[in-house]
């Protein structure tokens, strides 16, 4: 029998199957690792990438099926794309061919060789059309930072150059950094890939982009472009006609045949962090792959994450400082009211404290603006029953249904169940029944009673509903048409306000108590950018306030705040990191089960932490006892969670490479559990 050539394809072969991802099939000749094919799975056809098999093609086996097609329009995608994708699903713990197809554009995974050839003939690269840019001078500070990123250091091999993390504060003009090194990258002849942590800041930095390197092709990777956008951008990329890539997370996989600098801005922002399927964390695979491919990778922030601040104690990241603003304007001063000394009016503290109120009044005669910051949308957090305490519970949640007035609804935030607002009480037919704290639109509200006349708008998750509201709420406040801009974390990031004199965060406290370990970090890094947004002219930064209300004037946290230190905010949380024994300090992953009874949930983890004993890696990770989050249960589904946690990271991979094919045969003897997943180096425990 003739011997016909074996081709190894990964494919996102659903997990039940236990196919496992990577599946032989015949072709007439061999075809070269990173080739786009089209082959058949049961009754389907699907698309995968042809893949080198590390133990060697399997036993001959007269059933393998032929290939379906080879998309060789295309070319195969570079050895440094496939081993990034392998190592995503090592350490990740996902399959290759899952990975590997979940990065891909979506429309690639549907189209066949000939569909695909037609999209190659009609590629055409978009030439940015920016006028020639103008000369902008820099500060000492920025040359000083170009020139470290000039070279690696003497002696250095190249090889061996240190991430940078640029740590700039707001307004320190770190968007020039990023421009002037790519800039360098380009004339190089290389490519660069800037990411951004989310969709709405893609517009500003590209419209900047494309002015400045007028005659380039610049294109963008998120997933607010059309399925048809997204493929002729990557296609673009991966053919080396784009000299620029920005985007979000998903970006960072995008194939790069010149790529020759990486960067992250606001690094320590969460959403480079995937939260379903593979649960990559964009940032850290950003730091592998400029090594891999041997090129620069600046991550850029205000506040760094603690974890990238650790690598800069151990040496193992450079770190680069802007610390005065452009134009030679300052912070704005800090404010800390103490809501416990305020007089209460009917039993409670005013909605803002009269000095507050006072500094606001004044800001609109003058023409300037407010931004009042209020981290909770909707009217009020929950309705509540004086007579029987009945509270407006969502049926399928472990969560209040929070009432917004503008409706008359009641809404759960996490499954989206909506109901009118009941007349009475549910439960004993009370007609008092109250909305208990304040959101975003409650806010609104009183501040329209506060200070009558005054120009109000609100900036949150719900107001911005509608396709372009942001923009048009935003450039509302760009035209001056807005006195005072109530909103949550969505104003504080990036844009760029030159009338806000005053920020103010009506009611921060929470996070300095909650459950998750990072609450308190990610508090100080929403202050400090939303303190950002005010005195962005040098001219206006000298009355430049950013206000606190607080029932804990004392906290650490807002002492390293008044002060700007973040060293000393970092060193408070990192001793406090590492006497709880969390990360950087030590390595997390997060076996999560979803079951309609949390009993079954937890019965599974249970029997998966007596499958891990003995394991490889076992004797170095601790399992913790299987709990519910925080938010035990979401649409009717209850989770259970379960802790493992190590000081060696090494120790951590290697026992979950060997648990993770006990846990899929588990699955199958627990039909009763939905879902399972493993969450490595997760954002919350
Ligand atoms: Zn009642
Ligand atoms: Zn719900």
């Amino acid at each position: 029998m003739k011997n016909v050539p074996r081709v190894t394809v990964a494919v996102d072969t659903p997990q039940h199957a236990g196919l496992g991802s990577l599946l032989d099939y015949t072709h007439g000749e061999p075809l070269p690792p990173g080739t786009l094919v089209r082959v058949p799975l049961g009754k389907r056809e699907l698309t995968g990438v042809v893949w080198h098999r590390a133990d060697g093609p399997a036993a001959t086996d007269a059933q393998l099926r032929p290939l379906a097609e080879v998309l060789d329009a295309i070319a195969p995608l570079p050895a440094a794309w496939r081993q990034l994708v392998e190592f995503s699903a090592g350490y990740y713990q996902r399959s290759v061919g899952e990975v590997a197809m979940s990065v891909l554009p979506p429309e690639l995974r549907k189209l066949g060789a000939t569909a695909v050839s037609r999209r190659m003939a009609r590629l055409q690269a978009p030439v940015s059309a920016g006028s020639a840019p103008s000369p902008t001078s820099l500060t000492e500070e920025q040359a000083g930072v170009l020139d470290a990123l000039a070279e690696p250091p003497e002696g250095v091999p190249a090889a061996e150059r240190q991430p940078t993390l640029l740590h700039g504060v707001t307004g320190s003009g770190k968007t020039e950094i990023y421009l002037r090194q790519a800039e360098r990258v380009l004339a190089a002849g290389r490519q660069a890939l800037v990411l951004v942590p989310e969709i709405n800041l893609t517009p500003q930095l590209e419209a900047r982009f494309a002015e400045r390197f007028p005659g380039r092709v610049l294109v963008s990777q998120h997933s607010g472009m059309t399925a048809a956008q997204r493929l002729k951008a990557w296609l673009l990329a991966h053919t080396g006609k784009a000299d620029l890539v920005l985007g979000t997370r998903l970006a960072v996989f995008v194939p790069l045949p010149r790529l020759g600098l990486i960067v992250v801005d606001e690094e320590h922002d969460p959403s480079f962090k995937q939260q379903e399927g593979a649960r990559y964390s964009a940032r850290d695979l950003a730091v592998y792959r400029a090594r891999q491919e041997n090129c620069a990778v600046i991550l850029g922030s205000a506040t760094p994450s603690l974890e990238s601040w650790q690598r800069v104690i151990e040496g193992r990241y450079r770190r680069l400082v802007l610390a005065g603003r452009v134009g030679g304007g300052t912070l704005p001063h800090v404010r800390i009211v103490d809501m416990g000394q305020l007089p209460k009016q009917r039993g409670a503290p005013p909605v803002l404290a009269p000095a507050l109120l006072q500094a606001v009044t004044e800001r609109i005669e003058r023409g300037e603006q407010s931004l009042l910051l209020l981290n909770r949308r909707g009217y009020a957090p929950v309705l509540h029953c004086g007579a029987c305490d009945w509270k407006s519970a969502c049926p399928h949640c472990s969560a209040w249904r929070v009432f917004h007035k503008s409706d008359r609804t009641l809404r759960c935030h996490h499954c989206a169940y909506t109901e009118r607002v009941p007349k009475a009480c549910p439960d004993c037919g009370n007609l008092d029944i109250a909305p208990i704290g304040r959101g975003t639109e409650k806010l609104e509200e009183q501040l329209g009673t506060l200070l009558p006349g005054a120009r109000i708008a609100r900036i949150d998750a719900d107001s911005t509903r509608l396709a372009g509201a942001l923009q048009s709420q935003l450039a509302a406040v760009h035209a001056g048409d807005v006195d005072v801009l109530v909103g949550t974390q969505i104003v504080a990031k990036g844009h760029d306000f030159r009338r806000i004199t005053l920020v103010a965060a009506v009611n921060p406290d929470g996070a300095l108590f909650a459950s998750d370990f990072r609450a308190p970090e990610r508090l100080y890094s929403l202050l400090m950018q939303a303190a950002g947004r005010a005195g962005r002219d040098a001219e206006q930064a000298a009355r430049s306030e950013m206000w606190v209300q607080t029932w804990h004037p004392r906290h650490t946290l807002y002492a390293a705040l008044r002060t700007g230190d973040f060293e000393q905010f970092a060193a408070d949380q990192l001793a406090e990191r590492r006497a709880a024994g969390l990360p950087p300090y030590t390595h997390l992953a997060l076996l999560r089960a979803e079951a309609k009874d949390a009993a079954m949930a937890t019965a599974f983890l249970h029997e998966a932490t007596r499958v891990a004993a003995g394991l490889p890696g076992s004797d170095a990770v601790t399992l913790y006892p299987p709990v519910p989050p925080t938010l035990a249960r979401v649409a009717g589904i209850e989770r259970v969670q379960m802790l493992a946690e190590s000081a060696s990271r090494p120790a951590l991979q290697r026992l979950l490479a060997a648990w993770l094919p006990e846990l899929h045969a588990l699955k199958a003897r627990h039909r009763s559990v939905q879902r399972w997943a493993v969450d490595v180096d997760p954002l919350a425990i």
